[in-house]
């Protein structure tokens, strides 16, 4: 039962098959074909000057999306300094009218869910499809957080003590949250860890992705909107090397909430152990090298359904994506066989196009880094199936989903965030060999299953240590409040975002006994 006295139900989407509902969905994105979006630092509701950066489409670069302003010194100062002041009334504000506050902004992103879409499709290069649930998941943060931070924190829970003595435990904002987010969920995981910093009572300084800042400015607009305090909310668009390593820096802040590559919440942790001021919380949620095994039990057709929707959907930039497919050898074959067909079913193209299935991936760095890795895997392994880039895609940061057969996950060095599949083939006698070369890898963030034997499949689902399984389907597009995402060891710190213990790292306690 949510706090407004009905069920908290996750949010419908959009079923495109639907075409009531489609086509003037369809009309309304339209609108935004070729709109222009303007962002820059957005400090106390003011939108601040500084170095203008062109924003282009990855799907084709000689396309505008808008222009961005990234924060200078002066902004980040600013922006710390009023979050820093308007923290201890935020943290007053009954949690109710915080909660009031986010689910009106659900609303408002349902309200603007075209232009929303728009904004992941032309900036992202995300489709159609991602750009609709990334919308619903974003919806989802808001009303799951406001719900739990209600619960969590509209009264104090009363302890056990002698007669007379009043013993209360309360929790807390923590003071300015700090939340820095990856380019791949601009608007999902911008806004996850904004609305639960911002639930938990505490203020925030948000950084998106540098290269994705025009969607993060719209919904930091969106929130201001909903009645979040423009003072309690501040935007830095800018790198990661200058707003970022400033932001994680400063004595000021309270903590840090972040999603991106293991390699740079290390260096974020080193900066917070070095910096003066209070030890305080990171929150990290990282990459993956992301497994699936597969037995012979398994039904070759659902397992290729599920394997190359786990691993080219978002053109395989997504943390939970299908890296590793673990082939037992008795089914290999068959499998393989069905699996090019499928993937020479896959339309490639304009994020734009409702037909398109993989689009671009982010920018030149990562098409240029993929393309080494394909070259170089091409080399040790044996090419499965490397699909051709068709007309159209010429201006754009497109990269071939790829499927090369490979010895072990060993001859991975890191996690290729794009639309590679790598398959090994293991014999049934050899399977505890897989469990401790996929754990081996360090890393612990989604692992897929297929199997007919149950007791087999939960064996694997309990040795393998991630934070994610999957048994019998995809291993992406974990939901809000139903399957709480994120990883174990070098995949991330915890508490799962959309799970009910992730509030518990953004607030302090305090206990208080009264003997008046
Ligand atoms: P990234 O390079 O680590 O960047 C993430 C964010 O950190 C960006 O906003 C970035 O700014 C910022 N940053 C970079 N250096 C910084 C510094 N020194 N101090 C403070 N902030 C800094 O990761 P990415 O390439 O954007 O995202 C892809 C990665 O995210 C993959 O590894 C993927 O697996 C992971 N991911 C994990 C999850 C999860 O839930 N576990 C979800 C999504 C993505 P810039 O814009 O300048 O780079």
């Amino acid at each position: 039962i949510d706090i407004f006295g009905a069920e908290r139900k996750n949010s419908k989407g959009l079923n495109m098959n639907i075409i009531s509902e489609s086509t003037p969905f369809f009309a309304r994105l339209d609108k935004f074909s070729s709109n222009q979006w303007q962002a820059g630092p957005l400090v106390n509701g003011k939108t601040l000057n500084g170095e203008v950066n062109e924003v282009v489409s990855p799907f084709d670069t000689t396309k505008l999306v808008g222009k961005v302003a990234f924060a200078d010194t002066q902004a980040i100062e600013y922006a710390i300094a009023s979050a820093d002041a308007a923290f201890s009334r935020w943290t007053r504000t009954p949690v109710e009218t915080r909660a009031q506050a986010l689910y009106k902004l659900a609303d408002l992103l349902e309200d603007n869910r075209e232009e929303l879409i728009a904004l992941c499709t032309r900036e992202a290069g995300k489709s159609i499809q991602d750009g609709i649930d990334e919308v619903r998941e974003a919806v989802d943060f808001c009303r799951y957080y406001a719900v739990q931070a209600t619960k969590m924190m509209a009264k104090p829970e009363l302890l056990p003590g002698p007669t007379g003595e009043l013993n209360e435990l309360f929790l807390q904002g923590r003071g300015v949250f700090v939340c820095i987010s990856p380019w791949n969920f601009p608007l999902a995981i911008f806004l996850g860890q904004v609305t639960a910093a911002l639930a938990a009572g505490n203020t925030v300084i948000a950084k998106p992705a540098e290269q994705t800042c025009l969607v993060g400015y719209r919904a930091v607009q969106l929130a201001h909107q909903a009645g979040i305090p423009t003072d309690v909310l501040q935007f830095l668009p800018g790198t990661g090397a200058t707003v970022g390593a400033a932001l994680t820096a400063d004595e000021r802040i309270g903590g840090v909430c972040f999603t991106g590559s293991t390699g740079t919440a290390k260096l974020i942790n080193r900066t917070l152990a070095n910096r003066e001021g209070a030890i305080i919380p990171l929150i990290a949620e990282t990459g993956g090298q992301n497994a699936m095994v597969v037995d012979s039990t398994s039904q070759p057709e659902q397992v290729v359904n599920d394997v190359v929707s786990s691993s080219f959907t978002s053109a395989g930039q997504r943390c939970s994506a299908l890296r590793v497919l673990f082939l037992q050898e008795d089914i290999a074959d068959r499998v393989l066989d069905v699996m090019k067909g499928a993937m020479e079913q896959l339309t490639i193209g304009n994020p734009s196009s409702v037909k398109t299935d993989v689009g671009p991936v982010i920018d030149a760095t990562a098409k240029a880094n993929l393309n080494a890795h394909i070259d170089h895997i091409k080399q040790v392994g044996k090419l499965i199936n490397q699909l051709e880039l068709p007309a159209g895609t010429e201006n754009g940061h497109f990269v071939a989903p790829t499927a090369v057969e490979i010895d072990s996950i060993k001859v991975l060095d890191k996690e290729h965030f794009g639309p590679i599949l790598h398959v090994v083939r293991y014999k049934a006698a050899d399977l505890d060999k897989v469990i401790d070369e996929i754990n081996s890898t360090g890393f612990g963030l989604t692992l897929g299953i297929h199997s007919r034997n149950e007791g087999h499949a939960l064996s694997l689902a309990d040795k393998v240590n991630v934070g994610n399984v999957y048994i019998n389907r995809n291993q992406i597009g974990a939901v809000v409040g139903v399957q709480p995402f994120g990883g174990q060891r070098l995949s991330g710190t915890g508490p799962k975002a959309g799970g009910p213990h992730y509030l518990t790292r953004f607030v302090t306690e305090k206990t208080r006994t009264n003997n008046i």
